[in-house]
Parts: structure tokens; sequence; C-alpha cells
């Protein structure tokens, strides 16, 4: 898939993403935030990132995981290792 540009959902600057396989969200790269995963989802749920969105995403990339952002109807907006593996 080619990536197409998006303003990027954590911190809004202009970003790129490619969909991902099987309809499970997709892939970002900012140039502030970095390389993560969002779910379908969480775009168009209306719901704001917290504020930690961005060290969430820097602070599981040094330790070694693909950050996800991923949106749950009764906990909100969740931040994690992505467990499609790979990095
Ligand atoms: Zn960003």
């Amino acid at each position: 898939m080619k990536p197409e540009p998006a303003d990027c959902p954590i911190c809004h600057a202009a970003a790129e993403r490619t969909r991902q396989r099987g309809g499970r969200g997709f892939k970002y790269s900012c140039p502030t935030c970095g390389t993560y995963e969002v779910t379908s989802a969480l775009l168009g749920c209306g719901a704001r990132p917290p504020a930690s969105a961005r060290e969430d995403l820097a602070r599981l990339r040094a330790y070694g995981y693909k950050p996800r952002v991923e949106f749950h109807a009764r906990d909100g907006i969740r931040i994690g290792p992505s467990r499609s593996g790979g990095a």
C-alpha cells in the first residue's frame, strides 16, 4: 500500500499513513511522534488522545515495542505495544 498524506491523530502535524492489511487500521509516520499503529476505531471516535500520548509512544519505542493506539468504547484511548509482532 502506498502512504497517503494524513494529519497525525496525536499531534495533528502533517504525517503519512499506510493502510494495514486485514482492515486492522493504519500505520502512521509522523515527524514528531514517529511511527505507530492506529486502529480503525480510533479514527472518527472523537476522543482526544491523552496529553501523555507522545511520551507513551516514545517510551514504548525506547523499550523496543511497536506502539499501537487503540480506542475502546469503555476505556477510551489506550496506548500499548502492538501485538502484530516485529519491529
Ligand atoms: Zn504526531
